[in-house]
């Protein structure tokens, strides 16, 4: 019998290396098909494995913040160059690659310093190393949630060594609770060097409720550590020409709860801020520099990268420019501009609804922003994507659309979607 021998992993390896993938992992793809009985589905494979890298993606879901996607887009380019990260070109010494973006930081959110670690649960982190690791701090017990991805406020303040105090009820705490226990009324022989305040991004309690105000809990004659979160840098919102957005209304803000009184204020690069990942400590210039000179600060250093972009984003606010910071830009768009894009979509016959975009990233819960989208009838979201139809067949040549489903219909946002990508958008849905 002369059977037909299937093909050499190497010359199947090297069909797939097409599609520019790199040898090794054309080389899996090739063993995969070839281990399934199924030499043809190579490609199929090598396409599925360079579909699953990083890579750009067109938001169509009006999560202006959306966790999966990377939250707050940033546009920001290295030009490969060195840069003076820690040298002072004045004196030629070995300079600090926190003091220039931090105090940029500071400069916009109105703190006397501020410096740059990795994410917020790494400010929070450092904070309560740095400033109360082996010492207590007092929390009121509606703020011991967990606000995302397993970041559990008792684990976290456990993890850091400090001992938490819990004060009041899940529904109601006063100033008083937190007095009591800095007195050493709730602990004997208690050492608060702590009060920290949790915002409560991402959930609500409604109803009996009280809690104190950041001025009443910064007179204590201990520190207060706020972790707002979601960055927003000024409830005042001088960077956009109108006034602040309704939708903002109650939202925290860096300056206003510094001026209240708080110590430190910690918050996200990559929510309302609009940068890139990253957690800022900004407050008094002493807490601040208790934070940076700890152990811990190098291991939570952010790089060049991120700092680069940092900065761009706080010399924006410091210039009064949000349209030059995504998040910003897509925010303050009104329905009536986004309707006027409406004409590369409808020229294609496709068809346009009032939706409704959310601000997203485990901020303000309940929110919506009114907006316009495009309806497809039924749920096209893997063929936007690019996982069925001819796309999935062949290297992309739209990037993967991010949709979502309302109703057993697809729709795809046009606040979250760059204007320069309508044309792309509008063809890649006429399409599926
Ligand atoms: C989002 C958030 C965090 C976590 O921030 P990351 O930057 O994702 O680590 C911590 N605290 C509050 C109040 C938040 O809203």
């Amino acid at each position: 019998m002369d059977k037909k021998r299937p093909p050499s992993v190497d010359a199947l390896a090297r069909s797939v290396a097409e599609l520019g993938l790199a040898h090794p992992l054309a080389v899996d793809a090739a063993r995969e098909a070839i281990a399934a009985g199924d030499p043809k589905s190579a490609a199929a494979r090598g396409l599925a494995i360079q579909r699953r890298m990083l890579s750009p993606v067109i938001n169509g879901t009006g999560v202006l913040l959306h966790t999966n996607l990377g939250r707050a887009p940033v546009v920001y380019a290295s030009t490969g160059d060195y840069q003076n990260l820690e040298l002072d070109l004045e004196t030629g010494e070995r300079g600090d690659r926190q003091a220039v973006v931090g105090g940029l930081i500071a400069r916009a959110v109105g703190a006397e310093a501020a410096m740059v670690v990795n994410n917020c649960a790494a400010a929070m982190l450092l904070v309560l190393v740095a400033l109360g690791a082996g010492r207590d701090v007092v929390v009121s017990r509606s703020e011991l949630v967990e606000i995302g991805g397993g970041f559990r406020v008792p684990e976290v303040m456990a993890a850091s060594g400090v001992h938490l105090v819990r004060v009041g009820t899940t529904n109601r705490t006063r100033v008083g609770d937190f007095a009591e226990a800095i007195a050493g009324g709730a602990v004997a022989g208690s050492d608060v060097a702590l009060v920290v305040r949790i915002h409560q991004s991402n959930y609500r309690i409604v109803g009996f409720t009280e809690a104190p105000g950041i001025g009443e809990l910064a007179g204590l004659g201990v520190p207060l550590v706020a972790d707002i979160g979601s960055g927003l840098v000024d409830a005042r919102c001088g960077w956009l020409d109108g006034p602040p957005p309704a939708w903002l209304s109650g939202e925290p803000a860096a300056r206003q709860t510094l001026e209240a009184g708080a110590g430190l204020v910690t918050f996200s690069g990559d929510k309302l801020f609009g940068g890139p990942q990253a957690g800022i400590i900004a407050g008094r210039a002493d807490l601040v520099a208790q934070c940076a000179g700890h152990q811990l600060a190098r291991a939570l250093r952010p790089g060049g990268l991120v700092l680069g972009a940092l900065q761009q984003t706080a010399l924006a606010y410091l210039r009064g420019d949000g349209a030059a910071i995504e998040f910003w830009r897509m925010a303050a768009l009104s329905v009536g501009d986004l309707q006027e894009r409406l004409g590369t979509y409808e020229r294609l016959g496709l068809r346009a609804i009032s939706t409704a975009s959310v601000p997203g990233g485990g901020t303000l819960p309940g929110v919506e922003i009114d907006s316009v989208g495009i309806v497809l009838s039924g749920d096209r979201t893997s063929a936007l994507r690019g996982q069925t139809g001819p796309a999935a067949a062949e290297p992309a040549a739209v990037r993967p659309i991010i949709a979502r489903v309302h109703e057993g219909n697809t729709i795809v946002d046009l606040r979250t979607i760059h204007p320069d990508d309508d044309g792309e958008v509008a063809t890649a849905l006429s399409a599926v």
